[in-house]
């Protein structure tokens, strides 16, 4: 049963966290290499790629930091239209390239129109997306937006956090010509906190060798030389990638199109309810997440007190996230939560109402 409907970390299954406790095993070995090699092929079906996918040890933060270090030299415009889209923003800045907001109303997706006007505006070696804004529950046209990118300024890098929505929601990395996509283990890939995982398009590895300082814990190209021989560079989170292999082959059981259907149905169920209690979803359709329903407190719910109300059935939501903490609820639909726990939980909402 699940219980945490929060954003990440998200609950884990027991086979799962049991996998963790497996022995250690040396990192520069036979049986490591062949562990490393099929969870990097597994990640190639879930990202939908056919070039390569990073496994790091950092959280999926890290991974932004990497896009901007190995993939842009100077130039980048960044997608503003939430919290997550902000720190991309400011991950740029400090890594001191000159980076360009292009700021949406939060709570709205970035539009096609927008996208184009301040490509036409100035060129950009990369754009930064986030698919699925945690802080708002924005999922933004990502597939409708790559063609704009190839249409205006085809040799602009299309960079892409999925942190929240892979492996919950479709994303195709190399039919939507995504050269950078990044997620975090503790979303929807239901796995502890600590790893974070980089699909890269060759175009992009191709540019990374024209940026000099890319540094060194996130060199991509150095990760590649060792991904090529099924190893890392430094010492790989070893109890984490047992879990990871085991929790790929439950992913993949499922099956993706079940699971991507199943997301969008726990999605509607809560925005449902939501919606017949006076609550109304932060964004308009047709970009409402899938996997967490931001709405506004229209009842003016203190969340602290409906949280402890509902852990004494074991479960708890989120409040808002970073300028809307306490103007939205957020509760998540991802990971292996089901159907039958969303109704739990609403049952539990629904008490807390009455009581
Ligand atoms: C959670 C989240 C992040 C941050 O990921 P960490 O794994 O905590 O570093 C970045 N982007 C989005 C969209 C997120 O939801």
């Amino acid at each position: 049963m699940s219980h945490m409907f929060v954003p990440g970390p998200v609950d884990v299954a027991a086979e799962v966290l049991a996998a963790q406790a497996k022995p250690m095993i040396p990192h520069r070995s036979k049986d490591f290499e062949a562990m490393f090699q099929r969870t990097g092929e597994k990640l190639k079906t879930v990202f939908a790629t056919q070039y390569r996918v990073f496994q790091a040890s950092s959280s999926g933060s890290g991974l932004q930091e990497a896009g901007i270090r190995n993939f842009v030299n100077d130039t980048v415009l960044c997608c503003v239209n939430g919290a997550f889209a902000e720190r991309w923003y400011k991950v740029a800045q400090s890594n001191g390239k000159n980076a360009d907001a292009l700021n949406v109303e939060w709570g709205e997706a970035v539009t096609q129109e927008l996208l184009a006007d301040a490509l036409k505006k100035k060129h950009y070696e990369a754009v930064t997306i986030v698919h699925n804004e945690t802080s708002t529950g924005v999922e933004n046209p990502v597939k409708d937006l790559c063609k704009v990118v190839q249409e205006v300024s085809p040799d602009t890098l299309i960079l892409v956090d999925a942190v929240s929505s892979l492996a919950g929601v479709n994303i195709e990395m190399d039919a939507w010509g995504i050269d950078f996509l990044l997620t975090s283990s503790q979303k929807c890939f239901s796995l502890p906190p600590g790893l974070a995982f980089g699909g890269a398009s060759d175009r992009a590895m191709q540019k990374a060798e024209t940026v000099p300082f890319r540094g060194w814990y996130f060199d991509l190209l150095l990760m590649e030389k060792h991904r090529l021989k099924d190893s890392t560079p430094m010492t790989p989170a070893m109890s984490l990638i047992y879990a990871l292999d085991v929790q790929l082959d439950r992913m993949l059981a499922e099956g993706l199109p079940a699971r991507f259907a199943r997301h969008a149905a726990m999605s509607a169920r809560v925005q449902e309810w939501c919606h017949n209690h006076g609550m109304e979803p932060l964004a308009a359709e047709p970009y409402r997440s899938k996997t967490v329903v931001t709405v506004n407190n229209s009842q003016n719910w203190v969340v602290g007190d409906l949280n402890k109300f509902l852990q004494q059935r074991d479960m708890r939501i989120a409040n808002g996230y970073g300028k809307l903490k306490d103007l939205t609820i957020r509760i998540a639909t991802m990971g292996e939560t089901q159907l039958a726990d969303i109704e739990k939980l609403l049952q539990g909402m629904e008490d807390f109402t009455r009581q």
